[in-house]
């Protein structure tokens, strides 16, 4: 049985994360890369989906959104 992800309209920005974690192979919020994490939060900017695990949960704070654009989240 498949079901199509369901990712949160939620946009961060890629700062602090390192490259696995932007490529959504590794935990957004502790950085583990197994178990892969399975819990979509978001996306960045570029639109890559970021992940954490089933336990951990996103602490994200609100960027000032520039001029003309939506404003994103930043993971910390
Ligand atoms: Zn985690």
């Amino acid at each position: 049985m498949t079901r199509e992800e369901q990712i949160p309209e939620r946009t961060f920005v890629p700062d602090g994360l390192d490259t696995a974690q932007r490529r959504g192979r590794a935990c957004a919020s502790c950085g583990k890369r197994w178990p892969r994490p399975r819990r979509p939060v978001g996306r960045l900017l570029n639109g890559t989906p970021i992940r954490v695990c089933d336990d951990c949960t996103v602490q994200a704070e609100a960027v000032e959104p520039s001029e003309g654009s939506a404003a994103p989240s930043r993971l910390r």
